[in-house]
């Protein structure tokens, strides 16, 4: 079996974890930096992951207790390194990677439906490696030049289908849409209360307090934000939703007078074009109309959904993008990339740098030269910072838009595929009809009570993972837990998905059976039978 071992001789365990691993007594710079280690490193590297990409077999995820891996890990730093040093590395580093990929969620695999990262183009991958490897931190000008340029040309393929006024909107990227989010609101904040940098927390005429408007069904990064910002969890005014997870458009109006007159000076307005949850995308066109209206900052939180702009037959999803101030696009959602590389836009491009109100004479020019002018640390928190556009540049200009589309096209009809599919089983409920990748349902055999279902959907999710075929996840929508599948894989084809039906079906049934079994056995012992004859 692949997963939950269990731990049977934990003192046999602690004895390896607490043993002194001993140094190796040399090691040459040298060597460690030669050619020759770079390339037998490289090859070992290469051949796991070429193993690891060709296995198209059913795999969700192998959890296992940490004791375990502990266990692993330790003798893997035990066990002596032996001569000629170099070989005994190379098989050192073939089994840590073994250990690494085994115990990972095998985001290669058709049974991976879980989660909203996905397996990478591995073309990424590759230039993420040499990212890691030649090592520019890019947010500064003179130590990226390429990135720093490519941040640029990236900014403008894909305004090309945001469509911002070309002369002045700008690209900041982050490690993250929760950072991101932070960072657009932190913009929104300073852009209303010039002096909440300096001076803290505004105390205005009226002594009413900054606020943020959200969506009831917003990511958790958003109330973090807030929390951070000083604003206040207090201060977030839930905007209802509607049937569908979207913002209810016809409550914004009233929900935001009602701010209003309980002293509440709302500065930003967050929408989602995709929510984490069942992926559902907020009216933006109409948002921004009432936003523009009542000078309110209007924040799309796109991380899951903007991809959807490079469809043609989804980019409709998020009509009036060109209208938000800003908005966060998680690269390594629907792009594909590597974790993580999140775009954030803005439309108007001088204000990214009220997010952070700062002057550091060590690293801020006062004027901006020609370099300096690519900088982008003054937008974004990181000081250090991956060179995060690389990966994705690369793929667009080997790849183009094209790949991207049909990824996303070909997900979103799987997924769509799958809903009519479960329309069709009796004994499975869609919560939603979808509208992207992510699909909520439940399964709803006749034996099982309304009161018993949503506790029934969590245990046959943990008893699914724990078989380590799928890995899927679950949601819980206003106290009605659901499972939850997000099609990232486009190896996963509507058969699998089925397949995955059945497993649930297969399961509710043998815990049916075990019951059977053991009241039987409970009403013989009962009754004096012995069990053995029974069977
Ligand atoms: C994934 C997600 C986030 C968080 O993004 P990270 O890149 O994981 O920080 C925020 N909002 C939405 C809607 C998301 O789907």
């Amino acid at each position: 079996m692949l997963a939950m071992h269990s731990i049977d001789d934990n003192d046999a365990l602690k004895t390896i974890d607490t043993l002194k691993v001993e140094d190796p007594k040399t090691i040459e710079l040298s060597e460690v930096f030669s050619v020759e280690e770079f390339l037998q490193v490289v090859e070992v590297a290469l051949g796991s992951l070429s193993i690891y990409l060709a296995d198209d077999t059913l795999r969700g995820l192998a959890l296992t207790e940490p004791q375990h891996i502990m266990h692993e890990a330790r003798q893997l730093m035990t066990s002596d390194l032996g001569e000629p040093h170099s070989a005994a590395r190379q098989e050192k580093l073939k089994a840590i990677l073994e250990l690494y990929i085994k115990t990972g969620i095998q985001v290669h695999s058709p049974g991976y439906m879980g989660r909203q990262f996905s397996g990478v183009i591995p073309m990424a991958g590759i230039v993420d490696l040499v990212n890691s490897i030649i090592n520019q931190p890019s947010s500064f000008y003179e130590a990226a030049q390429l990135p720093s340029v490519a941040e640029r040309i990236m900014a403008n393929e894909l305004n090309r289908f945001i469509g911002y006024p070309d002369d002045n909107f700008a690209l900041v990227t982050t490690s993250g849409a929760s950072l991101a989010n932070l960072t657009a609101l932190l913009t929104a904040r300073n852009s209303r209360y010039p002096q909440f940098w300096a001076e803290g927390a505004p105390v205005t005429k009226n002594q009413e307090r900054p606020a943020i408007a959200v969506s009831g069904d917003s990511h958790y990064s958003v109330s973090r934000a807030a929390g951070i910002m000083g604003i206040g969890e207090a201060q977030l005014v839930k905007l209802p939703i509607d049937g569908k997870g979207c913002i209810d458009l016809s409550k914004v109006g009233a929900t935001l007078d009602a701010a209003k007159a309980r002293g509440l000076d709302v500065f930003c307005l967050v929408a989602t074009s995709g929510t984490t949850s069942v992926c559902a995308f907020d009216p933006i066109e109409e948002l921004a109309e009432v936003c523009q209206k009542r000078n309110i900052w209007l924040h799309v939180d796109a991380a899951h959904g903007g991809s959807l702009l490079l469809s043609e037959q989804r980019k409709h999803k998020l009509k009036g993008i060109e209208k938000a101030d800003s908005f966060a696009w998680d690269a390594h959602k629907m792009l594909f990339m590597p974790a993580m590389c999140t775009l954030l836009f803005y439309k108007e491009g001088n204000k990214r740098r009220l997010a952070f109100n700062q002057e550091a004479s060590y690293v801020f020019e006062k004027e901006d030269d020609i370099y300096t002018e690519y900088d982008s640390a003054q937008g974004n928190f990181e000081c250090t910072k991956r060179p995060l556009i690389m990966n994705l540049w690369v793929c667009w200009v080997m790849y183009g838009k094209a790949l991207f589309e049909k990824k996303i096209d070909l997900l979103c009809e799987l997924t769509d595929s799958a809903y009519h599919f479960l329309e069709q089983q009796p004994d499975f409920t869609a919560l939603h009809r979808p509208e992207a990748n992510i699909l909520c349902f439940r399964y709803c055999p006749s034996q099982v009570t309304d009161a018993e279902l949503s506790d029934f959907q969590l245990r046959l999710r943990n008893d699914i993972k724990a078989a380590g075929k799928f890995f899927i996840s679950k949601v819980n929508i206003d106290g009605i837990t659901a499972l939850r599948v997000v099609f990232m894989n486009h190896e996963t084809t509507l058969v699998h998905f089925s397949m995955l039906l059945d497993e649930l079906r297969q399961t509710a049934t043998q815990w049916r059976e075990d019951r059977n079994v053991a009241m039987r056995t409970q009403y013989n012992i009962k009754n004096g039978a012995n069990e053995a004859e029974q069977i």
